[in-house]
């Protein structure tokens, strides 16, 4: 079994993004990433934080806006509005989830595609699904660089996606249904009103768990030498560890290890390409913004 090390592939990701970064600086520009916060949730806080430390390794222009859970829909879009118009700014992210009050749909159609780092806009998505060169959200375009990295071959292969959430099922597999050296893949989604889940993923070659539902994924759900890719990041309790919990993914790693050619790890896998992914398509919006 090999693991795939995400890691390691998300810092050659950084190292290059900043030697990118150093060349287009001595052209005068420096991309640059404002997020917004709305409100106080512990998770979004340590994402956001993390995403302001990476804009800061890399060179990058960083700006954080961080509202009260109370703030209303007009005044978060003309913040956005402004965000849009700011040259400074090559990327724009909301952090999701955000108070019911606030439309997300509104939300994300207010930010300019070409801004949109996190490939949520209605257009990245439409220009995804029709083969088009954009800027694709985050987490499965770090999927497909793993993919590469580790030269495993999608063409032809059946990959199974298990969960078809618009962040990480569904453009995953679109991705891999592209026209391409790393796409060509037979795609079969699944989700919580699939039948007979086993009998279809166990003839993945490939399979990606995104459902969020802690080691859901064990070893009768696999055929023997598949591939598996591990989105989850869920949080279990763990009374051995200071903290009281510990990460897990939505395969059963223990379980699954003996029998796979290939598997990512939680933490350490897919979790680890996020946000080098990001900084990738703040450096990507940049070029073009300004070419
Ligand atoms: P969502 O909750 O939005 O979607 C979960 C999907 O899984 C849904 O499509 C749901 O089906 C499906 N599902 C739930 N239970 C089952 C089941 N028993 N059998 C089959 N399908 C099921 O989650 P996300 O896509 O946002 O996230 C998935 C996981 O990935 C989470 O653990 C999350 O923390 C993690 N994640 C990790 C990231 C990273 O950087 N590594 C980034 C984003 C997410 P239905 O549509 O029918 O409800």
């Amino acid at each position: 079994m090999i693991l795939i090390d995400g890691k390691k592939v998300a810092t050659e990701i950084k190292e290059n993004i900043a030697k990118e970064t150093e060349k287009i600086k001595n052209q005068g520009i420096i991309p640059g990433l404002a997020v917004i916060l709305v409100g106080q949730n512990s998770a979004s806080q340590i994402y956001v934080n993390s995403k302001e430390k990476a804009c800061k390794q890399l060179g990058f222009y960083s700006e954080k806006k961080v509202f009260p859970d109370d703030i209303s829909e007009e005044i978060l879009l003309s913040e956005i509005d402004r965000l849009n118009n700011d040259d400074k700014v090559h990327g724009i992210l909301v952090q999701l989830p955000l108070p019911s009050h606030i439309s997300e749909d509104n939300v994300l159609l207010s930010i300019k595609p070409e801004k949109d780092v996190d490939g949520f806009h209605p257009m990245n998505v439409g220009k995804l699904v029709t083969g088009q060169d954009t800027l694709y959200p985050c987490t499965p375009y770090g999927i497909l660089k793993l993919l590469e990295y580790y030269k495993i071959q999608t063409d032809g292969k059946h990959v199974v996606v298990l969960g078809r959430s618009n962040i990480v099922g569904k453009p995953v597999g679109m991705l891999l249904l592209q026209k391409g050296k790393f796409g060509n893949a037979t795609v079969t989604y699944c989700h919580s009103r699939t039948q007979n889940l086993k009998e279809i993923t166990r003839q993945a070659d490939i399979l990606v768990a995104a459902i969020g539902k802690p080691e859901f994924v064990t070893q009768d759900f696999i055929k023997k030498e598949a591939i598996v890719i591990d989105v989850g990041i869920n949080r279990i309790p763990d009374d051995t560890r200071e903290k009281g919990y510990k990460i897990v993914g939505d395969v059963n790693f223990e379980d699954v290890k003996e029998k796979v050619s290939y598997i990512t790890p939680v933490p350490g896998g897919v979790g680890a390409m996020t946000i080098a992914m990001l900084m990738y398509n703040v450096l990507k919006a940049a070029k073009t913004q300004l070419s």
